[in-house]
């Protein structure tokens, strides 16, 4: 259906007939025709009741409704259309020859656009139609304009999370994520633990192997880390540069320990060579772990120190160990 179809619903053939002809005297040509709520409802892929899923891709205009029919009336079948949810923002306007106040007042509570009067005069019809039409593309060129800026919204915000080179996730999500799993830990008195990555050597890697290349090897790495940790709930984060972090909820030190040397163990079973390392021919990555049952009164950033001073002392010995370090129990900022 294209723009500026309509639907015409009324029991009598005549006025069917009638409404076609002046709607085609001003040059709608998409018109179509329904004897009542039955025929309206199937029209619309519903149950015979109005009820049911609609069709996929209908997409109708304006919908013009006598109100004294047989069976259901006009205004039975427009508030059983308003009650359905891809149906509700096509305007109806309600033709009656019943011209009561009741009538009038019903019709626009139940979401009728407009009210015509039987014999329908041409011009107003004609300049009824075109207003409702002209509201209903504005609406539809809102809600279109409204979905887009959703959809954008969205991207904008995963993207603002997720590491542009790894598509893994970020500083700031890890940050965020820590903080929200430190207090989560804290209020149900779980261990939480946070694994600090870094690869030895990747400087010389670069040098060596150039720029792109050792881009190729952070994603490598990347996945690779991702393949160890198990938890759904466990994250796995670029830290920055060639530093990767995991936060590991409800993990103590030892199962931490046992991720990290895990993580370790399948980027030197990726056998990525590095020839000039002078650790070993592959590269190679070291962990620093850290794990606690927050306190009151403490906050992530003693984890994170702690798990930094491990992964110093890794460096201090060229890299490829897990170090684990707990926080000492005075520890608290
Ligand atoms: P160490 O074993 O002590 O960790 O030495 P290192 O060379 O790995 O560490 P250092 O901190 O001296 O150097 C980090 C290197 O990581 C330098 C930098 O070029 C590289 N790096 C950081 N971010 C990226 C990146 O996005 N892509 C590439 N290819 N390299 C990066
Ligand atoms: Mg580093
Ligand atoms: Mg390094």
């Amino acid at each position: 259906m294209g723009k500026g179809s309509i639907l015409i619903v009324d029991d009598a053939p005549e006025s069917r007939i009638l409404l076609r002809r002046m709607l085609a005297g001003c040059g709608y040509g998409a018109i179509y025709e329904a004897d009542g709520a039955a025929a309206v409802f199937a029209f619309f892929g519903l149950d015979a009741d109005g009820g049911g899923e609609p069709l996929d891709h209908l997409d109708l205009d304006l919908i013009l409704l006598d109100i004294v029919m047989p069976g259901l009336d006009g205004i039975e079948v427009c508030r059983r259309l308003k009650g359905v949810e891809v149906l509700r923002d096509i305007p109806i306007i309600m033709v009656t020859a019943a011209n009561t106040d009741s009538n009038l007042r019903a019709v626009f509570e139940i979401g009728a656009m407009d009210y015509l009067h039987k014999p329908v005069k041409r011009v107003e019809l004609c300049a009824r139609v075109k207003s409702a039409l002209r509201l209903k593309e504005e609406m539809d060129r809102r809600l279109a304009l409204t979905r887009e800026l959703e959809q954008a919204n969205q991207r904008l915000r995963r993207m603002a999370m997720v590491d542009g080179l790894t598509g893994i996730a970020n500083r700031r999500c890890f940050d965020e994520f820590l903080d929200r799993e430190w207090r989560r830990c804290q209020r149900d008195g779980w261990s939480i633990a946070v694994c600090l990555a870094d690869i030895d050597f990747f400087k010389l890697y670069n040098d060596i192997y150039g720029h792109l290349q050792g881009d190729d090897v952070l994603k490598q790495v990347a996945a690779l880390f991702q393949q160890a940790v198990n938890r759904p709930g466990d994250l796995v984060a670029r830290f920055g540069g060639e530093e990767f972090v995991f936060v590991l909820s409800g993990a103590d030190a030892e199962g931490a320990g046992r991720i990290a040397q895990r993580a370790m163990d399948l980027v030197a079973g990726a056998a990525i060579p590095h020839l000039h390392s002078p650790v070993s021919e592959y590269l190679t990555v070291c962990f620093g772990v850290s794990a606690t049952t927050p306190r009151p009164g403490t906050y992530p950033r003693l984890l994170l120190d702690c798990a930094d001073k491990a992964l110093y002392d890794a460096k201090q010995t060229r890299g490829n160990r897990v170090v684990t370090l707990l926080p000492s129990a005075d520890d608290s900022r």
